[in-house]
């Protein structure tokens, strides 16, 4: 069996449960490194950049149309519009400005995608996301200004050991706002996403491989 496909199935067997769902990240892959766990039936995959994501899925996506393509990376305002026609699900939504963009084009084109809202836990200048402290706001602006569909929040934490106070955090918070989805682990610490009731891990190097 091909080893990108063995090294699904191993994640697989170590989370058993039917709530997570796997997004495999293949940022920076070609489509023919990839292209064994589409063929495998595998449905939800994660991109970073709107440019490579569209040449790499469009025309797979048209001919699969149970794929599921999220965007986990940083989405400026001024690739709403694309990212609408091609994502199912962004995971770094951040601030107004974008949701105010994505809003608009779900409207002209008539489609709903769904959101994770990008929480900066670590308060990281060199990551996205909002600050916790504004959270609550936000969500409500979403969800009752925008009506964007808003299934849970999503986060990365600094890599410093403690990503399970993050996880934590980003569980709890979730719950209070009576969310029912987190976006959370990644290759070196799924498992600890997990135990916080992760349902989206997003799983990059431990499935195809390390990036240049
Ligand atoms: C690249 C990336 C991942 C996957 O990282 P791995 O450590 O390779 O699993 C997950 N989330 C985001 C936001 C990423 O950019």
């Amino acid at each position: 069996m091909n080893t990108i496909v063995e090294n699904f199935k191993k994640i697989k067997s170590n989370i058993n449960n039917n709530n997570v769902n796997i997004i495999a990240v293949s940022k920076t892959f070609s489509f023919e490194h990839i292209k064994p766990l589409v063929d495998f039936g595998h449905s939800h995959f994660g991109e970073n950049k709107v440019q490579e994501a569209d040449t790499k899925w469009s025309s797979v996506k048209k001919n699969n149309p149970n794929l599921k393509l999220h965007m986990i990376g940083r989405l400026q305002s001024n690739k709403a519009k694309k990212a609408v026609e091609l994502f199912d699900y962004v995971h770094s939504l951040d601030s107004e400005k974008l949701a105010t963009a994505l809003a608009k084009h779900e409207n002209n084109l008539n489609k709903k995608l769904s959101y994770f809202i990008q929480v900066n836990v670590g308060n990281e200048e060199q990551k996205s996301g909002i600050s916790a402290n504004l959270v609550d706001d936000f969500y409500t602006y979403c969800k009752s200004n925008l009506k964007l569909n808003i299934i849970g929040l999503m986060a990365i934490p600094p890599n410093d050991g403690n990503e399970e106070i993050h996880f934590k955090y980003l569980y709890e918070t979730n719950t209070s706002l009576g969310l029912k989805n987190l976006s959370m682990g990644m290759s070196g610490d799924y498992l600890k996403a997990i135990k916080y009731k992760s349902t989206f891990l997003r799983i990059g190097s431990k499935i195809f491989g390390n990036r240049d």
